[in-house]
């Protein structure tokens, strides 16, 4: 059981109340070539070439497995240059320059329920690879991996929890679509052969208890899903937390939740198996919040995967006392990663954008209170980390477990001293490998 952070301001009440903008048609998108898991990749098409929406233009190569990659407008395939990813490092991307006619490819096709209906794992498993899905809530791993699992599987837990603070994209996506939310859950359901599930909501959130139990009691009574309130803190979203509070169940560390016989999903990640399994469509298009203090107005917006922040910030009036001094965060506040320039795109794993006046703080002397310690949800000793990176002593940071940080934040956010203790878990993370 890990230590309740106190409670934070809502900055999500900046964006949450507002209706999702649509923004479908920006002039050109540019889609990422290469990712943190994908160095290298070939091209399908070639620079003047036309292609349609969902028509496969090319391939990631990965370690261990293959992400083709989609055009998500129909077009004019442009240059490839090269554009910040939303890990902060500058990656090659290729430009399609949108005709405005959404022309989709040939193998966009509807599924009727009885096909689906009749689908196996592995013929489910085979066209979220082909669709390319990963995990929309941030972490981008391969869905197909996921959902291929051979462990038998007891629970399906979809995550729709959205503990960062400021971000409110899921919270919008299932009050606006909770269909597509509960029908992704059923394909994974099928595909898992589980005849029980949960989706874990914030306690707080009763607009979105009273949305999906009614959408489950009037339109899937056949379905065995229970929406379940859990804890309005931070981390409560981390699929540990998670896991542990919706079932009892504690995952170790190093242990994969399907050893125990339960899975979890985001909520956007269950959208877009409905999207690939019933329209056999990658994720052309998803939810994402565009917000913080520095921006006139913040809002959700629906976007082509592939447009570029800059465009998004335009649409929000621009920035309150203009580009400079501001802080470009991309994903949560608390495990995003801060980019150098607002030249971003959204990539399909990128939940958001906040920018936020920089505030410049002065780190001034650890004074030892342990506020550090007593919120590692991971239960590490973050101070005691930071001091071992200062002298350079792996052989402690690895005695001190420091592979098991999962980034949260925290250890920076409580810091008395305003130290970037989290920084000092990452590179401890990074020394020893
Ligand atoms: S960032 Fe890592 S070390 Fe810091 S509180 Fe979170 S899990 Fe613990
Ligand atoms: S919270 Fe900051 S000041 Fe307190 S022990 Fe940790 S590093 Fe030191």
């Amino acid at each position: 059981m890990i230590k309740k952070s106190k409670k934070v301001k809502d900055y999500k009440l900046l964006t949450k109340t507002l209706p999702t903008l649509r923004y479908l048609d920006p002039n050109s998108v540019f889609i990422h070539l290469q990712n943190s898991r994908c160095k290298t990749y070939d091209m399908f098409v070639k620079e003047g070439d036309h292609v349609c929406f969902g028509q496969k233009i090319g391939v990631r190569h990965g370690g261990f497995f293959d992400q083709p990659v989609h055009a998500t407008v129909s077009g004019t395939i442009g240059k490839i240059t090269r554009k910040l990813h939303r890990t902060g490092r500058k990656v090659d991307v290729v430009e399609i320059k949108n005709d405005f006619l959404d022309t989709p490819h040939e193998s966009v096709i509807d599924r009727t329920d009885d096909v689906i209906g009749k689908m196996t794992q592995a013929e489910m498993v085979e066209i979220i690879k082909d669709k390319s899905l990963v995990g929309l809530g941030g972490s981008g791993f391969p869905t197909y991996i996921k959902l291929g699992t051979k462990e038998k599987i007891n629970t399906i837990i979809i995550n729709a929890i959205e503990c960062e603070p400021y971000l409110s994209s899921d919270y919008r996506l299932i009050l606006e679509h909770p269909e597509d939310v509960i029908t992704g859950l059923k394909y994974i359901m099928q595909a898992l052969n589980v005849d029980q599930a949960l989706i874990a909501i914030k306690a707080m959130k009763n607009s979105l208890y009273e949305v999906l139990t009614q959408v489950l009691e009037v339109r899937f009574p056949e379905l065995n899903i229970q929406v379940v309130k859990l804890g309005d803190y931070y981390p409560q979203g981390w699929e540990v937390e998670m896991f542990e509070q919706a079932l009892g169940i504690r995952i170790p560390p190093g242990e994969l939740p399907t050893k125990y016989g339960v899975i979890g999903f985001n909520v956007s990640t269950a959208v877009g198996v409905f999207v690939a399994i019933k329209h056999n469509l990658p994720v052309t298009k998803r939810h994402f919040t565009i917000t913080g203090d520095a921006i006139k107005f913040p809002q959700n917006i629906y976007v082509r995967v592939g447009t570029s922040v800059k465009e998004l910030i335009d649409l929000c009036d621009g920035f309150i006392e203009g580009e400079k001094n501001v802080v470009v965060v991309m994903g949560g506040p608390m495990m995003g990663t801060s980019v150098t320039s607002t030249d971003v795109i959204v990539t399909k794993a990128t939940t958001s954008v906040i920018i936020l006046k920089d505030v410049e703080y002065k780190e001034e002397q650890c004074v030892r209170c342990g506020s550090c310690v007593y919120s590692c949800p991971t239960h590490l000793q973050p101070v005691q980390i930071m001091n071992a990176v200062k002298r350079n002593d792996k052989d402690v940071m690895k005695g001190l477990n420091a592979n098991e940080c999962i980034e949260c934040g925290l250890c920076t956010y409580v810091c008395t001293s305003k130290i970037h203790v989290t920084e000092y878990v990452r590179k401890a993370k990074k020394l020893i490998g």
